[in-house]
């Protein structure tokens, strides 16, 4: 299964260089293309064999204005960025809004030229920014001029909350109109609902909508891997399994190892940040919040803090990673584990060893294996991790407190 990365921070490029066979590929939102053009664009083609995906982000436009706004109550400078990129009435429309105000379908009804400028920021931009001055000593730097296309164009798309509300048309329309406007790039459209949309009759209204496609890319709004439910998972995976039986790749957009689990179901990629975006919601401003330091434990499929790390590696000596970075590191000992904090790249380098492992291992599964190995997992370690003491929000949610995530994952997967 393919691994593309969520391009999110540039302090990360160094470290996205070395580790860069850990991944298949990138995915770059545009609001840090249109406001760190240069930069981001000489990233992405000083990664000229890697191929990306723009995400357009356009769900934005579905937020309320008050997330568009900076602290001074003007428009956030890569909102306003996009909005001059895509639309020449967005920004203008954004600020005309009431204090609470949702920006309504209609401002997108004449669709034809904001599909098509979408798609043009997506296959011009980074070529465009390269060819900046400025951009020029960077790519000496890296060796490379040469500009990639690429892999795919996304078409404007926004979330729905059934195939009944009037967003689900108009992304419907967006992705047709850009497929219409040819070009040599293939079009994926993205599929954003939460799974509340996704009963029997829509999910085949969708995969009927989208057969056309050769690609999608799936947006689970809120899809939280340790909160979802068996139920929950079934109607997801029903989704990739209606969507591959069509003919339709798809991709996870977001996820964790949840979602890379239906490779088994036809799924062939997800993406992700470094150590966060598992899973996203689209009502998050982009970009806030940095990502939290945080030791992945690939037993368990999740991070722990720290702190919790460090006890429960002392307790269960056999969880301590044998990835190539912890072996150096850690050497075995789990007193050692202090210095991840010392040093938090080694976080974010651990991470990509165990997931590009996670990515190669489904390949070769069943999720009849999954289901079985899910359990004993449950079984051996869910007393030990519910009675960590709990010191970080992010483990808030119940299913957290313990392994019983694990459970409904196998409760999903167990004989299907
Ligand atoms: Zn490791």
């Amino acid at each position: 299964m393919k691994v593309h990365l969520r391009f999110g921070m540039h302090r990360d490029v160094k470290l996205i260089h070395d580790e860069k066979d850990r991944i298949d590929g990138l995915v770059v939102p545009a609001h840090i293309l249109a406001h760190q053009s240069a930069s981001t664009s000489v990233f992405v083609t000083s990664l000229a064999e890697k191929p990306y995906i723009i995400d357009p982000m356009t769900f934005v436009f579905q937020n309320a204005k008050e997330a568009h706004l900076n602290d001074v109550g003007g428009m956030r400078s890569s909102i306003e960025k996009l909005c001059g990129a895509y639309h020449d009435k967005l920004a203008e429309r954004i600020m005309t809004l009431g204090p609470d105000g949702f920006m309504a379908p209609d401002v997108f009804s004449e669709s034809d030229e904001f599909c098509e400028k979408v798609a043009g920021f997506q296959a011009e931009q980074v070529g465009k920014a390269s060819a900046m001055s400025g951009a020029s000593k960077y790519l000496k730097r890296y060796g490379t001029t040469q500009v990639t296309a690429p892999r795919a164009v996304i078409p404007p798309y926004f979330r729905f909350s059934s195939v009944g509300d009037e967003w689900y048309p108009l992304s419907l329309t967006c992705a047709t109109l850009t497929r219409q406007m040819g070009g040599d790039i293939e079009v994926a459209p993205v599929i954003c609902c939460a799974t509340s949309a996704l009963n029997d009759t829509d999910i085949k209204t969708i995969v009927g909508d989208y057969a056309e496609f050769g690609r999608v890319f799936l947006w689970i709004d809120g899809y939280v891997q340790t909160s979802v439910t068996s139920s929950n998972i079934t109607r997801v995976r029903s989704l990739i399994k209606g969507l591959s039986a069509a003919g339709v790749e798809s991709e996870a957009l977001y996820g964790g190892y949840l979602l890379i689990m239906s490779f088994l179901d036809g799924m062939s990629a997800l993406s992700h940040g470094i150590l966060y975006t598992q899973h996203k919601s689209t009502d998050l401003v982009p970009g806030s919040g940095g990502a939290p330091e945080r030791y992945y434990i690939p037993a368990i499929h999740e991070f722990r803090s720290l702190s919790q790390t460090d006890q429960i590696i002392h307790q269960h000596q056999e969880l301590i990673c044998d990835c190539p970075v912890c072996e150096e590191v850690l050497g075995g000992d789990p007193d050692k584990i202090i210095l991840f904090g010392d040093d938090p790249d080694l976080l974010r380098r651990h991470f990509l060893h165990c997931r590009r492992r996670e990515a190669d291992g489904i390949t070769t599964s069943s999720p009849e294996a999954e289901a079985k190995r899910l359990r004993q997992v449950f079984k051996k370690y869910h007393d030990s991790f519910r009675t960590l003491p709990n010191p970080d929000a992010f483990v808030s949610s119940s299913k957290m407190q313990g392994l019983e995530y694990l459970n409904e994952w196998a409760d999903a997967f167990e004989g299907s």
